[in-house]
């Protein structure tokens, strides 16, 4: 089944210049780019983005890192694309991510680990449509 997942090149990938590597391996995974930009997120941003996670201990510093620069925020469309762009990312620490993931490329540790996937169709939803309204996503 075709769906959507939002993917984000954090600030840590985007300022190490692999947004080009990042991005070829979506599209190589048969993931179509619908949406993109280019943007840096306020703090607020960021906290509502993650209000999930509102109640963790990492959660201040998390929301620190994401509006420490700009980032690449993008959706994603394909087959299984949520599970697929979980396969590619890699485990959350870059220490335990398989071989051939982007974490175990270009993360440095659990906190600065260069991407963001939605883990659920619910999830997809909601961050979807945190960063682009319909008009802007050409599926
Ligand atoms: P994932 O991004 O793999 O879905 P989570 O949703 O659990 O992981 O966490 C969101 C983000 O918070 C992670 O990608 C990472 O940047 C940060 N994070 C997660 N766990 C920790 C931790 N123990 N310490 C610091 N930062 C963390
Ligand atoms: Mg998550």
């Amino acid at each position: 089944m075709s769906e959507r997942t939002l993917a984000i090149i954090k600030p840590d990938a985007v300022k190490k210049h692999v947004i080009g590597d990042i991005i070829s391996r979506y599209e190589q995974a048969g993931l179509t780019v619908v949406a993109m930009k280019l943007m840096q997120m306020s703090k607020p941003v960021a906290e509502g983005f993650y209000a999930v996670h509102k109640a963790r201990p990492f959660f201040d510093s998390l929301c620190t890192f994401m509006s420490s620069g700009p980032a690449v925020v993008l959706v994603l469309q394909g087959e299984n694309a949520i599970k697929k762009n979980r396969e590619l990312m890699g485990a959350t620490d870059p220490a335990k991510a398989d071989d051939g993931t982007i974490r175990k490329a270009h993360g440095a540790n659990i906190e600065f680990n260069a991407v963001h996937g939605s883990d659920s169709p619910e999830t997809a939803s909601f961050e979807i449509g945190y960063f682009f309204p319909g008009m802007e996503i050409f599926g």
